[in-house]
């Protein structure tokens, strides 16, 4: 069975921890099964800093699946030390709100170094996974460059004034507290689906939208020109998985990126939001066929075959079970 998922960064990254269990595979780490799991992930958070590509997204998932994460922040290497980014702050080197750990650091310059070499990021996400064996494929969305960005009030420039910042900017410099009027794209335009990512998508048995954050993961991923197209295309069920639970979103700060789109927090709001696949619409082509909602929660979503289903990840067990749920609604 080949089963592909969209993902972000620390929700995406949990998921694929469980559906790898479900799969019959080690949750951390390579092993032998006959299924296949793809993840497309985000790159809407990849940001260039002090001469270096640092892609969040892919790290989170190839540390998480490699065994490599710091498990209580979610995010980086477990074991990590923090001597260069208190260098680059003894020389008041910008910015300097970006947490750059010393092993990721070497993480970013093979990384860097590849990509001025002339490979593209999905070359060497290859290269790097070649490390930390994630036994799943790590796909980036796209080999070009798309960033989030986030607009905001300018007061400087005037009472009207908006200026655009680098979603990074917003989400851990102003940890999400300047009220972000949208997000944009940068880069969409010209930027084309990854080929493998999208055979991944239309020969995939399965489908799923992880319960990674709707608009800056999720959404971002849908920006990247092709993905909705390869999601509308395929001819396997999409079946995504709600990351608001009880009107709230369980890790980060989804609720604001929401808020900024003009939605509701709301399981029933995200799922009417990527709308039904059935739904023709020329506007806003919808991409579901089955949507997941917590135990408790409820969402009417046109033409979109919900069920309640504990939707925590707690452990990998209760992961392994959304993962089995998401597949069964998947019909696979
Ligand atoms: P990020 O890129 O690191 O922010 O991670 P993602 O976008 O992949 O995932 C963040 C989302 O995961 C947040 O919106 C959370 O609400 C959601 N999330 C985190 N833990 C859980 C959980 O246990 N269950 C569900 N359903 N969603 C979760
Ligand atoms: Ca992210």
């Amino acid at each position: 069975m080949k089963v592909t998922v969209l993902v972000g960064g620390v929700g995406g990254a949990r998921f694929l921890l469980g559906l790898k269990a479900a799969l019959g595979l080690p949750a951390v780490g390579p092993g032998e099964t006959e299924h296949e799991i793809t993840a497309v992930v985000n790159v809407g958070d990849d940001i260039w800093l002090h001469g270096l590509r640092i892609c969040p997204d892919l790290d989170t998932c190839m540390y998480t699946l490699g065994g490599g994460i710091d498990t209580e922040r979610g995010w980086g290497h477990a074991g990590e030390t923090w001597a260069v980014r208190d260098e680059l702050a003894a020389y008041g080197a910008e910015p300097d709100w970006f947490g750059l750990g010393d092993k990721d650091t070497a993480t970013h310059l093979v990384r860097s170094r590849m990509l001025r070499a002339g490979y593209p990021l999905s070359d060497v996400t290859a290269a790097l996974c070649h490390r930390w064996q994630p036994g799943v494929t790590l796909l980036p969305a796209t080999d070009d460059r798309v960033e989030t960005h986030v607009v905001v009030d300018d007061p400087a420039n005037g009472d009207k004034a908006r200026k655009a910042i680098h979603f990074q900017e917003w989400w851990i410099r102003h940890k999400g507290e300047l009220p972000a009027h949208r997000f944009a794209s940068i880069g969409a335009d010209e930027a084309h689906i990854l080929p493998a990512a999208r055979d991944a998508i239309t020969g995939a048995d399965a489908v799923l939208l992880a319960p990674s954050n709707p608009v800056v993961s999720i959404g971002a991923l849908l920006e990247v020109p092709g993905v909705r197209d390869a999601l509308r295309a395929t001819s396997a069920k999409v079946v995504g998985l709600s990351p608001i639970v009880g009107g709230r979103p369980l890790r980060g700060m989804a609720d604001k990126c929401l808020t900024a789109i003009g939605l509701e927090t709301s399981a029933e709001a995200v799922g009417r939001h990527f709308g039904a696949r059935s739904q023709t619409s020329p506007a806003r082509p919808g991409l579901l066929d089955g949507w997941l909602v917590h135990t408790g929660d409820t969402a009417d979503v046109p033409g979109v075959e919900v069920r309640s289903v504990p939707l925590l990840m707690t452990d990998t067990d209760a992961t392994a079970q959304m993962a089995r749920e998401a597949l069964e609604l998947a019909g696979v």
